[in-house]
């Protein structure tokens, strides 16, 4: 595997594979590697070659009293994992390779930014979607995966491509969990003890409604009261938001239908959780897919 640093030697690579007519797979990251990350990158072996992952602790997507100076790094750690799983490239820029001090440009999308967690965190959307597309443009994949561990990034990033005519496949992948159910995050490694098992509340939160969903609910109101009750009963954590929205637009809805998204976030001490479902209508019934 060959570690790239800078962007015109990434932008040359990518330009030597595709006078190959090679099919470049990317996944975008931000270190920290678990199997969540391991799953994206397999998908991308299935469909590409070669496959780029970046990591890149993005300064512009955190807030300033977020956790940018203490966001888990394990290069070494990641860079084995990565040579394990048989990756052609890591692409590991520095931040002032990435923004330059004269760096001026903000990629925003309107209206899906500002919303669930684009409200708790202002201008986060705004930095995630200037990197993707700094990415996208650098490395130049023919598919770039995301997990939908981050639902609203990954309708975001959708909605970019297709506004801006990317010629990218922007592919979203299933939420990798631990065995109790915890969605996998770089950030689990701050959870100990009684918060770690508290963290939990949120899978099974979506659990229970999705048990209401099978027992024929369909009233958005009653499936978030079930949803917090499950949350309420662990005194450790902070819910933030938890709403169920259409898939498409983010918007709230009152009944289910069409494709929804559950989406939660919640606080346990300093640390910050998201999680979510995908509930789609298949004639009368829906799936839920947590
Ligand atoms: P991050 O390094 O947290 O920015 O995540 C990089 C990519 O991995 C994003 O597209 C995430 O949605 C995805 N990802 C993170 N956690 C998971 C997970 N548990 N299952 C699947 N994909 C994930």
């Amino acid at each position: 595997m060959e570690i790239i640093r800078t962007i015109s030697w990434m932008k040359q690579i990518s330009r030597e594979a595709r006078a190959k007519n090679r099919v470049i797979g990317l996944v975008p990251t931000m270190g920290a590697l678990h199997p969540g990350h391991f799953s994206l990158i397999r998908a991308a072996q299935t469909d590409c070659s070669p496959v780029v992952v970046s990591i890149f602790v993005n300064p512009k997507q955190f807030g300033p009293s977020e956790d940018f100076q203490k966001y888990p790094r394990s290069f070494e750690a990641d860079r084995g994992a990565l040579e394990n799983l048989g990756v052609d490239y890591l692409f590991a820029p520095t931040p002032e390779e990435m923004y330059p001090p004269d760096f001026r440009t903000v990629v925003a999308v309107s209206g899906l930014s500002d919303k669930l967690e684009g409200r708790s965190r202002p201008g986060h959307f705004h930095g995630v979607t200037t990197v993707v597309l700094k990415l996208l443009e650098i490395v130049q994949p023919g598919f770039a995966y995301f997990g939908r561990k981050d639902a609203q990034q990954a309708r975001i990033i959708r909605q970019m491509s297709l506004d801006l005519n990317l010629d990218a496949q922007i592919v979203v992948r299933p939420i990798l969990r631990e065995s109790d159910g915890l969605a996998l995050s770089s950030r689990n490694v701050y959870l100990q003890g009684d918060d770690r098992r508290a963290a939990t509340a949120l899978h099974r939160s979506l659990e229970a409604v999705r048990q209401e969903i099978a027992a024929a609910q369909r009233d958005v109101l009653r499936l978030l009261a079930v949803l917090r009750r499950v949350l309420d009963a662990e005194p450790a954590i902070a819910l933030d938001y938890a709403e169920i929205v259409d898939a498409e637009t983010l918007e709230p809805v009152l009944n289910l239908r069409g494709s929804c998204l559950i989406l939660l976030a919640a606080k346990l001490g300093k640390t910050r959780l998201i999680d979510n479902a995908l509930v789609e209508q298949e004639g009368d019934t829906f799936r839920v897919t947590i």
